[in-house]
């Protein structure tokens, strides 16, 4: 949490950006789900060596919060404070074909400047929600295509507030994941990208956002895919599979359209969706012997759980 005391020296190094204290996560998750948090938003680089120089300094632990879109926030909150870069690590560069986005800029905001400028190359990523940082992070992926196929270098910020650029090549990419040190921040990401035809490019993206909206519920609260797909094996016809396609629970229940999604009919809570988690991991390991694996992130202290 960000008490007084620390709220005052970030200010008096200089911060100038908000501070938001115990504001309710699920206004800033897609699953509308969660408890209170303190969220930090830098406006430029000296803001957040700000930040990370205070939390060094007081030993305080921090996590990254993108557009919120692949989150379970606990009922009782975030205890580490978040950094939201979507204020200040916003903007997007072009260099002939190459394209620098910030950390912050949202997915959906960078692909309609490749529309916009007739770059083609990120076409399939198309109605994935988060933002660049998340992305990565998450190497989020959609028709086969995936974030660490598509960018070419990116810039990180560890905990001690240092810079480093790394190649595409320096860096593990697996299936919905990275290898990164914990505190390391996603400053920006490059993207050699290709010229293409303006109208064929928005074209495809279409034609990818219409086939994710014809198989999964894109209008109702939720997080994307709950489970990384084993294997070999969709983790949504597994819990298809095992004849829990829309269970619910309280008001999580697993959709209807995509059995891989848990939506939020309304006002679910954090306990609904993770004993629904729970009964389904249950269900597919006894009658198919796959152990589901969270794709999701879990934020929050389960010892706070009541
Ligand atoms: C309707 C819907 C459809 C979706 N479709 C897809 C899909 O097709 N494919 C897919 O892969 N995912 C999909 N997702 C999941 C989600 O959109 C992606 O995982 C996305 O990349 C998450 O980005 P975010 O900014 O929302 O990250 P968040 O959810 O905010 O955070 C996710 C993780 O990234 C970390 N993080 C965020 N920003 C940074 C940063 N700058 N530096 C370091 N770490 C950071 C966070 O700490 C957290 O651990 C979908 C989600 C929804 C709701």
């Amino acid at each position: 949490m960000i008490d007084s005391g620390l709220e005052e020296t970030i200010r008096k190094e200089g911060f100038k950006g908000e501070i938001r204290t115990q504001v309710p996560m699920r206004e800033f998750t897609s699953f509308k789900i969660g408890g209170p948090a303190d969220i930090l938003f830098p406006r430029d680089l000296e803001d957040l060596q700000i930040l990370i120089n205070a939390f060094q300094k007081d030993g305080v632990r921090y996590q990254l919060l993108g557009n919120g879109t692949n989150l379970l926030v606990l009922d009782s909150g975030v205890r580490k404070p978040l950094i939201n870069l979507c204020q200040g690590f916003d903007k997007i560069k072009k260099e002939g074909t190459r394209v620098t986005a910030g950390g912050g800029v949202g997915l959906p905001q960078l692909l309609h400047f490749c529309v916009q400028n007739a770059l083609s190359g990120l076409e399939p990523l198309a109605g994935i929600p988060g933002t660049v940082g998340g992305g990565i992070r998450m190497n989020a992926g959609s028709q086969g295509m995936e974030m660490g196929k598509v960018i070419s270098s990116l810039t990180v910020m560890n905990h001690t507030g240092r810079i480093k650029r790394l190649k595409r090549e320096e860096v593990n990419f697996n299936y919905r994941g990275i290898d990164l040190p914990a505190g390391n921040i996603i400053l920006e990401a490059e993207f050699p990208l290709q010229r293409g035809k303006r109208e064929k490019i928005r074209d495809e993206m279409e034609h990818f956002l219409r086939r994710k909206k014809e198989t999964q519920p894109l209008s109702s609260p939720s997080a994307g895919s709950i489970f990384k797909n084993p294997q070999g094996v969709s983790a949504g016809e597994l819990i298809e599979g095992v004849g829990l396609k829309g269970f619910r629970l309280g008001d999580a229940m697993v959709s209807p359209l995509h059995a891989n999604f848990i939506v939020n009919l309304g006002s679910a809570r954090a306990k609904d969706v993770l004993d629904l988690i729970e009964l389904i991991r249950k269900r597919v390991y006894q009658e198919m012997g796959v152990k589901l694996e969270l794709e999701v992130v879990v934020l929050g202290e389960p010892e706070m759980e009541g």
